[in-house]
């Protein structure tokens, strides 16, 4: 409709008659950023959805308002009906009321809000909130007002946002901030015209200045005085004092013009918003790329970067692309309104189709944010992510909104639009909260489309079956589970989970709700899901289930459809393929390209028949069935569910139970409860609970045929000759729905029919019931739409209806530019959704190639061949095919543009691949990587997809690679590039029980985090090696990895994954053996011990994954470390921050309370099963914690508080580039070796668990339960000599090498001048004296490293490790002291946020540093757990224990009651005092080495029976004297601990204890002087959740300095994790009956039987 003048832009099209710019709105030739035109017009995304284009849009709108009030109001005549009744009295209300023409001749109120603003905005630089019909909630020009800002004096502002990565990177943002001049924030300097970018840029400068207060160097470890630069910042600028919370503490240069800016756009106190980094803070790469509309992350950089990484970009840019796309929704919202006003149905379906083309896009859009470090510019690192712009964006203060996505106007205007009704859960708070800091043109546009003729009222009013179509598709495309609220979801999910787990505190989300699980991620999920439901309340009602447990189940089919043809597409006589249309006439459904459709398929008559039969229900089909609870509750849900979609009350009956349920195949489930109803009288059922693959190929009718032949008269009445029906509903489930790619496409606005292409799945049914003769099956949906040609009449019946829906996958889609190269693999009836493709891309004039790689059997199976050689003549397809049983080939011929008859030998798709495989590796590669940059789709089986990756893998090396991997990594780059998209099509393979079983450490073991190993995952019993998955999995590789060496059963039930077929299907290709199972222990110690254990592995694992997360973006990502080719603060400050983390909490997952729990209740078990408490323990917990405040981490501490130093320090930091790198390579490698190790040693203990439980049955439980014990207490022995050795290691390592570095001299004064400064210089020259070194001849480095080496240090190599013991009553009264409640113990734990921006405050104020709220969770949770134990077992302990009565004493159930909430133990927190030399020189021996010897052994079986109870034994002590006990193995921590271990003789009793408690960072508890005084920065008012941990100064004697075991036990055999337990069936098979004769299939061709089936046959036909 653009008016064609003498000027027209280039770009856009539109056209000006007056020859001015149609964007500038003013009389200018020139655009608002110096060009002659615009391409901001947004023509094309305004002609997509059908919005007024360009210039003209206000004539057309002004057109439409001059429709005279009677044409609005009147334009009929009354119908008689209306008129005959009415009398003097009642006649008015024939006109229209004063409101409806008030309202009429203002015209709609979204309307004059919109018109208002576009009239205003321009002159008072949008303060109001950007508004237009044109632009939607975007400015017209994101460039105008940058530049006003830059052409006043505010351009200090921008300019030092445009430096400020440069200067974050360097640390001296703070420095740049204090050197700005004053400028005001006034009228008089800064323009209306400048005051978003004012705000935008004042905003991110105070807020940087926060950031950067708070993690400047001090967050972390800090020893002596720290860096005196640090403080040179604080108050620099004055205090501000007399400054509200927003502004406090920043620097007036910029809080002053902030207020002012803030004040004049109308918010009420300072502040920055998500809109202002996001929608009002992009610019454009290519202003002329506008299709289908400008501002798409892959075309925007964000105009002020923080920190310039790509996490911090994707988000914002994201969130600005979701209101790009819309610019044209904010127009369609107010012609909806205004359809809904003139009451125009037609006008109000072709805005909500519009719109909902629109919304459709929001979930895809925000999908682009790619958690796969292999996605290029895509890729958004959750570490980066959490650890930098997480923080950086909490609010000024916590009573200012925070900056969330909540906040922005495009879901507030959703939710209005849609009807929202409730706004009660936390996020539904917020979001009301936030509404109310809009920009006033914001607020008043959504207060009009609120409140003013709601659509969905109206919607549902109309009782137009098409508009509440629409109306549900729109739905479920916005708030739905597989629209934009559900992938927002789920992306949320993985990428907190990263987050999470990598040390973030907080989550966004979270916060405020109760995290009772202490995994944070979850609890977020759990959240948006509740404010799902509420969204979706006004149109769902009763919601009683997650939204993600409706995946997967009828609840996705809301639409009725008909099965209207069944057509043959082939010449294949079976029609074993054909194409099934589906009538969906006047339904509103819409889809497009690649979209699919979910049914709910019917049984077949006869199926449904033989049940009825078997059964005796053929008289009482339509009987109304009494749904009461239990599994019954389902169909009960498909009720509600019905009586939703007919607009009617309707009943369950018997004939929709035998039609709809799922009869086939029989799950092991489903089989077990007939043999319960029959009690266990058929043979047949017996023999068929003994198969070792499930579901059997049988349906259940099948099975009651025979069943009801072998089974006596009076059992099977009993059964089922029940009046009620009660149980049918239980015996029969509800079917889940199946999905089938669409393989029409449809122009117009709303289809009347939806095509698919759908190849029937035939199975050979289960010998068992055959007699050994072949009979085929067809699968359940595809037989139903697809039956055998001569079935169709006889086993359907006709025009049956069916429930569909649709739905839209992420990853399948055409790419939005229609010059893009499309390159379509199929195999089968894969074809079907590329039908679409080509159809679509014809139709629409897509000028890039379209080429389809097809696989069949035979050409007599080539699927619309018709179709195909039109679409190939018409040059819009290149096809090639590969005939895997048929010499009758097909090839294309390009230049005649023909499929030309040939002969040839048959092949797969792979080969015809290879053929092509120049072409193919071009249209794979990238266009960075110089290739084409195709769009690959693969379309089929799991065996397709493998054939086709195998090909082009091929081809790729054949054409361009000189290795597969290098082929490989192609691939993966356009998988990551979302370049690669599957289809597959699955159906679930029987499960085979005849699998490798792996154990629980086995696959701990494989967690993949080292380069080159493989990662293995557990879901639902099954264990997969997913190593080759992880680089096409299509939500990136991280999120994956999170779940390595564990069972995720949990997270792929959270995502949906258990009942997504298509991820399950995928995944069997994977698949490598079963999960060992928890064994079946009789005692219930063992059964809680091997929970606790297990538990401890699951941490150590996760710990392990995580860690390795940061530690690979600290080594590997050059970007973090360097920026402009400069050392960048970035990386100094993560490295020092992780680490510090690391050293301060101690691993405290691994060495805080869960280890303290399974120590006390090892403990207890080995005393109590000897009955006895004498003898001495070892002293895991002390030893840990005098690892941890020993000289050795005391060093590794200094130099970790030496990193922070730099982080302000940037010259100084490049001086010790290299060894700075270096060393925080070197100490990343030795976190994750030594995690490893300790994995090592809980693995081992893991093993133990199944060899107790394989020994001989006449070993005595508590025999089995001593030697357990006694091996996982030597376990953790090793674990804590492991931390010492750990601590050693680190604290050799330095960052000071100067002769590594560029210029060693530098760095070498950089040394000495710190050296001087800090006064160590001085002390260390005193002791090269004393020490007697030849100094001269050492060189600098080695005097440097032997001079800071304290002369404890030195000495303790020569020292041996001794063994630190302590006793039974010693342990019990510290666990007793460690976990007995404080009070007002709650306050300890202040409760979670109530407010988003409280969150995000707390979170920003909690240090990097400190221990992640998961972590304090899972602490919190062990200590709970000890409470318990202790108080369970109180008698025993007061038994077992000399605890004198008052110790035991203060131990009540009251503590044990009280410790659960919220976990802090023990009285108060208090610091340690190591006073006593004797503690001091034990404290600081130990020069542990992880132990390198094997593990000692657990016994035999027989030597096991050999072992008597040992009175008062504990290890290394009485056993010495026991000649008859086996010889003891034993490890030495150092060879001088071998040699001190043979002198060994006794056991000194242990010294008195003092119970102190320990603070959660046990490095916090020295007072070491020695130490350099280190001291933790209380900043940020850091919550101490600490947990009060056991300390225990041990005996100090020497006792034995050997582990010694009293049970000598043989390594665990080998084979038997090979052979893994045989698994025989539960079936008693001595009970089996006499299997009866059977004829034909399961004896149903009996005469009576086919009767009767007959019969039941034609009363299912009749109708419902
Ligand atoms: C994304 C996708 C697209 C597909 N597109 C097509 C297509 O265009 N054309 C085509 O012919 N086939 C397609 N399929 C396969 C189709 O969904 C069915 O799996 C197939 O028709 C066999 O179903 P059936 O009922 O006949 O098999 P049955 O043998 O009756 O089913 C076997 C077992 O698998 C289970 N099962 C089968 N399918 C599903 C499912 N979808 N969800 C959950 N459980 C299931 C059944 O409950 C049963 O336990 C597609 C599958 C997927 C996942």
């Amino acid at each position: 409709m653009s008016v064609m003048g003498p000027a027209k832009c280039p770009i856009s099209g539109a056209a000006s008659s007056t020859g001015s710019c149609p964007a500038s709105r003013s009389a200018s030739r020139m655009g608002p950023r110096g060009c002659a035109f615009s391409g901001f017009s947004q023509s094309s995304a305004q002609a997509l959805y059908g919005a007024p284009q360009g210039p003209d849009a206000p004539q057309i709108l002004q057109a439409r308002e001059t429709k005279t009030l009677v044409h609005l109001l009147l334009p009929t005549a009354p119908p008689k009906e209306k008129t005959a009744a009415l009398t003097l009295k009642t006649v008015d209300s024939l006109t229209p009321s004063p409101d409806s023409v008030l309202a009429a001749a203002l015209g709609s109120p979204a309307r004059r809000v919109l018109q208002r603003a576009e009239t205003v905005g321009p002159t008072t630089g949008w303060r109001d909130g950007y508004l237009s019909s044109t632009h939607g909630f975007c400015p017209p020009d994101p460039s105008a007002s940058p530049i006003a800002l830059a052409m006043s004096p505010g351009r200090v502002w921008s300019d030092l946002c445009n430096r400020m990565p440069g200067l974050v990177g360097r640390g001296k943002i703070r420095e740049a901030i204090l050197q700005l001049p004053m400028v005001s924030g006034g009228p008089e300097t800064i323009p209306d015209s400048a005051l978003w970018a004012a705000t935008v840029c004042l905003g991110i400068l105070a807020s940087v200045y926060r950031y950067e207060e708070r993690n400047d160097g001090t967050e972390g470890i800090v020893v002596g005085s720290g860096n005196v630069d640090r403080n040179m910042f604080l108050n620099a600028a004055g205090d501000a004092e007399d400054e509200e919370l927003e502004t406090k503490g920043i620097p007036r240069n910029i809080a002053i013009p902030l207020r002012a800016v803030c004040t004049r756009m109308g918010r009420p106190l300072p502040h920055l918003t998500q809109y202002d980094v996001s929608i009002y803070n992009f610019k454009l790469r290519d202003q002329t790329s506008v299709y289908p509309y400008p501002q798409r992350a892959e075309n925007m950089d964000l105009r002020w970067p923080v920190f310039n990484d790509r996490a911090e970009a994707m988000f914002l840019l994201c969130m600005a692309e979701v209101h790009g796309a819309f610019t044209s929704g904010v127009e369609l919202v107010v012609r909806c309104q205004e359809a809904i006003m003139e009451k125009d149905n037609e006008a109000l379906l072709e805005h909500l189709v519009a719109l909902k083309m629109i919304v459709d896009q929001l979930g895809p859009i925000f999908h682009k944010i790619s958690v796969n470090p292999s996605s290029g510019e895509l890729f958004a690192n959750p570490v980066e992510w959490g650890q930098r712009y997480a923080k950086f964006s909490a609010p000024l203060s916590n009573r200012v909104p925070a900056l969330s996505g909540l906040a922005l106007p495009l879901f507030q205007l959703l939710d209005a639009f849609m009807g929202r009704q409730k706004y009660d859960t936390f996020l539904g708070l917020e979001a009301l909260h936030l509404r109310a800091w809009l920009p006033l043109n914001h607020r008043a546009f959504i207060t009009a489309v609120e409140k003013f003729y709601p659509m969905p009222e109206y919607v549902k009013s109309t009782n137009d079956s098409r508009l509440h179509g629409v109306l549900e598709g729109l739905v479920e495309s916005y708030m739905g589970e597989r629209g934009f609220m559900g992938t927002h979801r789920y992306k949320v999910y993985g990428f907190l989970e990263v987050v999470a787990k990598t040390g973030r505190t907080e989550t966004n989300g979270g916060a405020g709700s109760a995290d009772s699980e202490g995994r944070p991620w979850e609890e977020v999920h759990k959240t948006l899901s509740d404010s799902m439901i509420e969204r979706l309340e006004p149109y769902r009602k009763n919601i009683t289930l997650k939204p993600h447990e409706m995946r997967g189940c009828f609840e996705e089919c809301r639409f009725r459809g008909k099965v209207t043809a069944r057509e043959w597409i082939d010449t294949d006589e079976d029609r074993n393929t054909a194409k099934v249309s589906i009538g969906i006439n006047d339904s509103g459904v819409t889809f497009g390209p690649g979209d699919r459709l979910t049914i709910m398929p019917l049984n077949s008559l006869s199926e449904a028949g033989k049940v009825a039969d078997a059964l005796g229900l053929v008289e009482r089909l339509d009987e109304a069935l009494r749904l009461g609870n239990g599994s019954a509750s389902d169909w009960k849900r498909f009720r509600t569910h019905l009586s939703g979609i007919e607009g009617r009350d309707v009943q369950i009956t018997v004939r929709d139970v035998l039609r709809r349920g799922k009869l086939q195949p029989m799950t092991k489930e489903m089989v077990m409860k007939v043999h319960i109803l029959l009690r266990g009288s058929s043979s047949t059922l017996l023999k068929l609970l003994s198969s070792e693959e499930w579901p059997v190929v049988a349906s259940l009718g099948d099975i009651l045929g025979v069943a009801k032949k072998e089974v006596d008269e009076v059992v099977w009445e009993a059964a089922f000759g029940n009046q009620d029906l009660d149980w049918l509903s239980k015996l029969i489930p509800v079917e889940v729905p199946r999905t089938y790619s669409i393989s029409s496409f449809e122009k117009g606005l709303l289809p009347d029919v939806i095509e698919l292409t759908v190849s029937r799945a035939e199975h050979r049914l289960s010998p068992l019931l055959t007699g050994g003769k072949e009979v085929i099956r067809a699968g359940i949906s595809s037989g139903f739409l697809n039956p055998r040609p001569s079935f169709e009449q006889a086993e359907y019946g006709a025009d049956e209806d069916v429930l569909i829906g649709i739905s839209r996958p992420l990853n399948f889609a055409l790419p939005i530019s229609p010059a893009a190269p499309v390159v379509m693999f199929a195999g089968g009836s894969g074809i079907a959704p590329f039908r679409s493709f080509w159809r679509a891309r014809i139709s629409g004039g897509a000028i890039g190639r379209n080429i389809l790689f097809l696989g069949i059997q035979s050409r007599k199976k080539f699927s619309y061949e018709d179709e195909l050689r039109d679409a190939v003549a018409y040059d819009g397809l290149e096809l090639h095919t590969a005939f895997s049983r048929d010499r009758k080939a097909l090839i294309y011929d390009p230049s005649t543009r023909t499929l030309v008859e040939a002969d040839r030998e048959p092949r797969y798709l792979d080969t015809t691949i290879l053929e092509q495989g120049s072409m193919v590796t071009d249209l794979v590669m990238s266009t960075k990587q110089g290739g084409l940059g195709g769009y690959l789709y693969i379309c089929g089986s799991v065996s397709v997809y493998e054939t086709v990756i195998a090909g082009i893998t091929r081809a790729i090396y054949k054409h361009r690679t000189g290795s597969k991997s290098a082929a490989d990594d192609i691939i993966a780059t356009a998988f990551a590039e979302r370049r690669f998209m599957l289809d597959i099509f699955m159906t679930p393979q029987a499960m085979s029980f005849k699998q490798p079983v792996i154990s629980v450490s086995q696959l701990a073991r494989h967690t993949g985090h080292r380069d080159g190993s493989k990662t293995w995952i557990g879901v639902h019993g099954s264990v997969y090696d997913i190593t080759d998955f992880l680089p096409i999995h299509p939500g990136g590789s991280l999120i994956v990895q999170a779940s390595a060496g564990l069972d995720a059963s949990k997270t792929f039930d959270d995502l949906a994954h258990t009942s997504n077929p298509e991820v399950m299907s995928l995944l069997s290709k994977y698949f490598i053996g079963h999960l060992a199972p928890k064994p079946a222990f009789s005692a219930p110690e063992l059964g809680s011990l091997y929970d606790g254990w297990y538990d401890y592995l699951r941490t150590c694992v996760e710990s392990i994954t995580t860690l390795s997360f940061e530690v690979k973006s600290i080594c590997k990502d050059t970007h973090i470390w360097f920026s402009g080719g400069l050392l960048n603060m970035g990386g100094v400050r993560k490295f020092y921050q992780f680490q510090s983390r690391l050293i301060q909490n101690g691993f405290s997952t691994l060495f805080g309370s869960k280890l303290q729990e399974l120590f006390v209740k090892l403990t207890f078990t080995l005393v109590d099963t000897r009955g006895r408490s004498e003898g001495v323990l070892p002293d895991v917990m002390g030893r840990i914690s005098r690892a941890g405040s020993s000289v050795a981490a005391g060093k590794a501490k200094k130099e970790i508080a030496a990193v922070g130093e730099l982080v302000c320090a940037s010259t100084t930091a490049q001086t010790f580039e290299k060894g700075l790198m270096g060393y925080a390579r070197g100490i990343c490698e030795a976190d994750v070796r030594f995690l490893e190790g300790v994995r090592e040693e809980i693995c081992h203990g893991m093993d133990a668990f199944e060899l107790i439980q394989s020994m001989k049955s006449s070993t005595l439980e508590k025999q089995r339960l001593f030697k357990l014990a006694g091996f996982l207490m030597s376990i953790l022995e090793r674990i804590a000599v492991r931390l010492e050795g750990f601590y050693n290691e680190i604290g050799e390592m330095s960052m000071y090498h100067p002769e590594m570095e560029s210029n060693p001299a530098r760095a070498r004064w950089a040394v000495v001048r710190r050296r001087v400064r800090d006064g160590s210089f001085f002390v260390l020259a005193r002791d090269v004296e004393l020490d007697g070194q030849h100094s001269e001849s050492l060189d600098f480095d080695q005097q440097l490293e032997m001079l800071s080496q304290p002369y404890e240090i030195q000495q303790r190599h020569q020292r041996a490790t001794k063994r630190q013991s302590i006793s039974f009553e010693s342990i019990m009264a510290q666990a007793t002291r460690d976990f007995q409640p404080r009070e007002q113990r709650i306050e300890d734990f202040p409760s979670p946020p109530k407010r988003l921006a409280e969150a995000h405050a707390a979170r920003a104020n909690i240090n990097n540093t400190q221990q992640s709220s998961y972590d304090q969770l899972q602490d919190s949770k062990a200590a709970n757990r000890i409470s318990q134990f202790m108080q369970s077992n109180l008698k025993a302990i007061r038994r077992l224990s000399r605890i004198t009565t008052d110790q035991i004493n203060s131990f009540t159930p009251q503590h044990a009651i009280a410790a659960p909430i919220y976990g802090a133990p023990s009285g108060s927190i208090k610091q340690i005092q190591y006073s006593s030399p004797a503690f001091r020189q034990r404290a600081e021996s130990s020069p542990s080495k992880p132990p390198t010897q094997p593990l000692p052994p657990l016994p035999t079986h027989e030597k096991s029976q050999s072992i008597s109870h040992q009175p008062g034994l504990w290890p290394g002590v009485q056993h010495k004297k026991k000649a008859s006990l086996p010889k003891i193995p034993t490890y030495h921590t150092s060879p001088v601990a071998a040699s001190q271990a043979s002198s060994a003789t006794s056991t000194a009793s242990p010294s008195p204890l003092r119970y102190d408690s320990l603070s959660r960072n046990p490095s916090s508890a020295s007072s070491d002087s020695s130490q350099g005084g280190e001291r933790r920065v209380p900043r940020g008012g850091g919550r101490d959740r600490s947990l009060a941990r056991m300390t225990m100064t041990s005996q100090a004697s020497d006792t034995v300095s050997e582990m010694r075991f009293t049970n000598h036990i043989n390594m665990l055999p080998q084979e038997r994790y090979a052979a893994g337990p045989s698994r025989e069936s539960s079936v008693d098979r001595g009970r089996m009956g006499r299997v009866r004769q059977e004829d034909g299939e399961g004896g149903l061709s009996r005469k009576g039987s086919l009767r009767g089936l007959d019969r039941a046959m034609e009363a299912l036909r009749g109708a419902r």
